[in-house]
C-alpha cells in the first residue's frame, strides 16, 4: 500500500465540513446521493474555485499583460499571483519556470515538440514506461518518427510496478529524455521518480514527470526530485478544465524554441524577423485562459488551507480501508498491486464486463470509470478488455467505500 506518509491527518481535518465546500457532492443521481469515485478523470470543484472565476467575470474581466487600465492590471496581478502560487506549491526555484498550458497533454506535447527540436536527433533514444497514459506515449512516438529517434519502454511486472533492472539496461549515452508517470492513472502505482531521475542524469538525459495523478495526492517538490520537467492538469487538482502547468528548468526552457507563434510570445516583430519574449511568455502565445488560471490559483490556495500532508494522510487511510473492504468480495481481482500505491483502485469482478458493472453502479448513484483509461498497452499486458476504476479524493468517505462494496455485490448478483 501507499507508504508515502505515515502521519495521521490532523484533528481539524473534518471530511464532513470539507464536503460542504463542494456543491456537487450535495446532489443526487437517479434519486440517490452522489458517490463520486471518478476523481482520476476529473476532480470536483470547491466553491472557492467556482467563486474566484465568477468574481473575475463580474468584477475585473479584462485581458492581461497588455493594458494600462485598472481592470487589466487587476487581472494581470491575479494571473501572476496564481503563477507564483503554482511555483510555491511545487517548490520550483523560479516563477518564470511555470508555463501555463491547456493541461497535461499539451504540456507534454510542448516538450516533445520544442525539446525534441532542440535536443533530439536521428539515432537518439527516448525512454517511456509500459504504464503511461496515451498522452505520454503518442507525442514521443510522433517525435521519434519525425526525428528518426528510437522509443524504448521500461516494462512492468504482474503487480504493476516498473522493472527497474530493465531501466538500467535501457539507459545509455544516446538517451536524451526519460518520460514517465509519477502515479499511474490505471494501476495507482507510485513510481520511484527520485531514483529514476538521478540515474537518467548520470547519462545526461533530461526527465519529464507526468504528475497528472500525483499532484493532488502528495507533496511535490520539483527541486528535491530534481525533475527537469513536471506537468499536470488543473482540473484534476480541483481547479477548472482547460488549464494546466508545464514546469521546466530554465536551462532547458531557455534552450528550447517556442511551441506556437503569436501575441505575447514576442519581443519584437518586423516583417522579416521576430525575436522571442523571455520566459515564461515565450511559451504562452495568445490570450491565456485567464479565468482558468485564476481558478487554478484558488484551487491551490484551497488545498494549502487544508494541507497537502493532511490530504495524503487521510487518503492513505481511506484507500487502505477500500482495499480491505473490496478484498472481501469473492472473485474480485485487483489490476495493480504495487507496494507503493495511491488513490486509484482498478479491478475486475469475476468475468463480468467492466462496462456492465459501471452501468449498474451508476443506477445506484455511484460514479466510477470503466474501460482502458487511455492506457491500452496496460490492457494488452494484462490481456483484459478494461477495468473498473474507483479513484478517490480527500472528500470521499468510508461510507462511500461501503456504498461501492454494496453496489458491487448487487451488480455481481444481477450479472453472474
Ligand atoms: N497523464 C495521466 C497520468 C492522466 O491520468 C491523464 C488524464 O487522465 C493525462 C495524462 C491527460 O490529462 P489531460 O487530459 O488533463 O491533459
Amino acid at each position: 500500500m501507499n507508504t508515502n506518509t505515515n502521519i495521521a491527518p490532523t484533528a481539524n481535518f473534518d471530511v464532513e465540513k470539507i464536503r460542504e465546500d463542494f456543491p456537487i457532492l450535495q446532489t443526487t443521481v437517479h434519486g440517490r446521493p452522489l458517490v463520486y469515485l471518478d476523481n482520476g478523470a476529473t476532480a470536483q470543484k470547491p466553491l472557492a474555485v467556482i467563486n474566484s472565476m465568477v468574481e473575475y467575470y463580474k468584477g475585473y474581466n479584462s485581458n492581461v499583460h497588455r493594458g494600462v487600465h485598472y481592470l487589466s492590471q487587476k487581472a494581470t496581478d491575479a494571473h501572476e499571483a496564481a503563477r507564483e502560487g503554482v511555483r510555491a506549491f511545487i517548490n520550483a526555484e523560479h516563477t518564470h519556470e511555470i508555463i501555463f498550458t491547456r493541461g497535461t497533454t499539451e504540456s507534454i506535447n510542448i516538450v516533445a515538440h520544442s525539446f525534441g527540436k532542440a535536443f533530439v536527433n536521428a539515432g537518439d533514444e527516448i525512454i517511456i514506461t509500459a504504464m503511461e497514459h496515451h498522452s505520454n506515449i503518442v507525442p514521443w512516438q510522433m517525435l521519434c518518427e519525425e526525428r528518426g529517434a528510437i522509443l524504448r519502454v521500461i516494462p512492468i511486472n504482474a503487480n504493476g510496478e516498473l522493472i527497474l533492472e530493465e531501466y538500467d539496461k535501457l539507459l545509455n549515452e544516446r538517451t536524451k529524455l526519460v518520460a514517465l508517470v509519477h502515479v499511474s492513472n490505471t494501476l495507482g502505482t507510485v513510481n520511484p521518480v527520485n531514483d529514476i531521475i538521478a540515474k537518467a542524469h548520470v547519462v545526461g538525459a533530461a526527465v519529464l514527470i507526468d504528475g497528472a495523478q500525483s499532484i493532488q495526492h502528495m507533496a511535490v517538490d520539483v527541486q528535491a526530485m530534481d525533475a527537469d520537467f513536471f506537468v499536470f492538469s488543473g482540473h484534476k487538482l480541483f481547479g477548472p478544465t482547460g488549464i494546466g502547468v508545464l514546469y521546466g528548468k530554465d536551462k532547458y526552457l531557455n534552450a528550447m524554441p517556442p511551441y506556437q507563434g503569436g501575441g505575447s510570445m514576442i519581443k519584437q516583430v518586423t516583417l522579416e524577423k521576430t525575436t522571442y519574449n523571455e520566459l515564461p511568455f515565450k511559451f504562452e502565445a495568445g490570450t491565456p485562459h485567464v479565468e482558468g488560471i485564476i481558478g487554478l490559483g484558488a484551487a491551490i490556495d484551497y488545498i494549502n488551507a487544508i494541507g497537502i500532508d493532511n490530504i495524503a494522510a487521510y487518503e492513505h487511510e481511506l484507500v487502505a480501508y477500500a482495499v480491505e473492504q473490496l478484498s472481501t468480495i469473492e472473485g474480485l481481482r485487483f489490476i495493480g498491486n504495487a507496494k507503493e500505491r495511491v488513490s486509484v483502485l482498478s479491478f475486475l469482478a469475476g468475468d463480468i464486463h467492466p462496462y456492465d458493472i459501471g452501468v449498474i453502479l451508476d443506477k445506484l448513484g455511484i460514479a466510477v470509470r470503466t474501460g482502458h483509461h487511455c492506457c491500452q498497452p496496460i490492457m494488452d499486458i494484462f490481456s483484459i478488455p478494461g477495468t473498473v476504476r474507483a479513484s478517490f479524493a480527500f472528500y470521499n468517505t468510508k461510507a462511500e467505500v461501503d456504498a461501492l462494496v454494496a453496489g458491487l455485490l448487487k451488480a455481481k448478483q444481477m450479472l453472474s
